[in-house]
């Protein structure tokens, strides 16, 4: 781990730099809202953003990507990663990004999102501005960020830059870096630190202790029906989750009946497909067809199935699906804290 320092009049210069090397993926500003795209220029990120439309998970794991192109001669994997510097990832993402490495790399490791996951270089970013649905400092907030190769802070006069892998000491090339004062490393912990406890949504409990109630409130039939009453099954709060990694396999032919592609989609639990399997001879069954039912997995899924796996909930508090659901009920916070109150 090394502390550097660059001026703020460098910063352009830096990220030319990075340009010129490798494809840069940074927040831009799309309308009044963020998102993850390639830059061309520095002039277009935007490191005061509060939270990107859609997690930056999908540089790794595209919402559609192709898995095998087959014919009658054979076939071949689509594997193509890309060296790709990923930038201004805000702490909660970087959480996210660990969750779905665990995921990918659990039992049978799916090459498909490893691949391009080896190919980038995380740059995590200080958060400059909380998002209005944001409770990632009282969600695992005893997890610690890992996974990136470097880290960002924008301090009173400059950035700090502490690298953290091989991958992060590649970057101090690109720049004119010099090693961080005592002073400014400092400075960057206290901007670091004083975001905590500013997330306007609060978990009142402890993971573990939600992790508990959640599962035995798994048969309250009557309490998962009411909380998805006004849920239209769009699947939105899935879309737009870092923690979210289900799939659909789909098979497209082409013309000659011979040939084709197999490609995967992001999918969704909450919509009622998802669940509905084929019996053969026409007949089909939906082992999750209310939406109460379809709700509660989602909440099961964040704050109690995988956390042995995980060490910690499944949920990293970025408040995406909050803001993303018409129906405003997808807020685990609520949700949770509701939960936690029923006898
Ligand atoms: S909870 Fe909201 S975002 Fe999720 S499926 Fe229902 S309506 Fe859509
Ligand atoms: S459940 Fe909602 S708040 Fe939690 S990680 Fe997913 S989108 Fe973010």
């Amino acid at each position: 781990m090394k502390n550097y320092y660059l001026s703020e009049n460098d910063f352009s210069d830096f990220v030319t730099r990075m340009i010129s090397t490798k494809e840069l993926i940074a927040p831009i500003a799309k309308g009044p809202r963020f998102v993850f795209s390639k830059i061309k220029s520095p002039s277009e990120i935007r490191l005061d953003y509060d939270v990107t439309i859609l997690p930056p998970k999908k540089e790794f794991f595209p919402p559609r990507q192709n898995l095998v192109k087959f014919s009658s001669k054979g076939y071949e994997g689509c594997i193509d990663p890309k060296e790709k510097i990923l930038f201004g990832v805000h702490p909660y993402d970087v959480k996210g990004i660990d969750i779905t490495d665990t995921v990918f790399e659990n039992n049978k490791k799916d090459m498909n999102y490893l691949a391009n996951r080896r190919a980038a270089t995380i740059v995590a970013s200080n958060i400059q501005k909380v998002s209005s649905r944001a409770f990632w400092d009282t969600v695992g907030a005893d997890i610690k960020a890992k996974g990136h190769d470097a880290f960002l802070t924008k301090i009173s006069d400059g950035y700090h830059f502490q690298t953290l892998t091989t991958k992060g000491d590649a970057l101090i090339s690109c720049g004119k870096f010099t090693a961080a004062t005592e002073k400014q490393s400092s400075e960057a912990k206290k901007v670091n630190e004083s975001v905590n406890g500013t997330c306007p949504e609060k978990l009142k409990h402890s993971s573990k202790d939600i992790a508990k109630k959640v599962r035995d409130s798994f048969s309250k039939k009557e309490m998962w029906d009411k909380m998805a009453q006004r849920c239209f099954s769009c699947g939105t709060c899935n879309i737009v989750c870092p923690t979210c990694y289900c799939f659909d396999v789909q098979d497209k032919w082409n013309v000659d009946q011979t040939s084709g592609v197999r490609t995967r989609y992001w999918d969704s639990c909450l919509t009622e497909e998802f669940s509905k399997i084929s019996l053969g001879a026409g007949h089909s069954e939906n082992f999750r067809e209310s939406r109460g039912s379809r709700y509660r997995h989602r909440i099961m899924r964040k704050a109690a199935y995988l956390n042995e796996t995980l060490g910690g909930p499944a949920c990293i508090g970025c408040g995406r699906c909050s803001s993303g659901c018409t129906a405003n009920i997808a807020d685990p916070v609520e949700a949770i804290n509701t939960i936690m109150e029923v006898k």
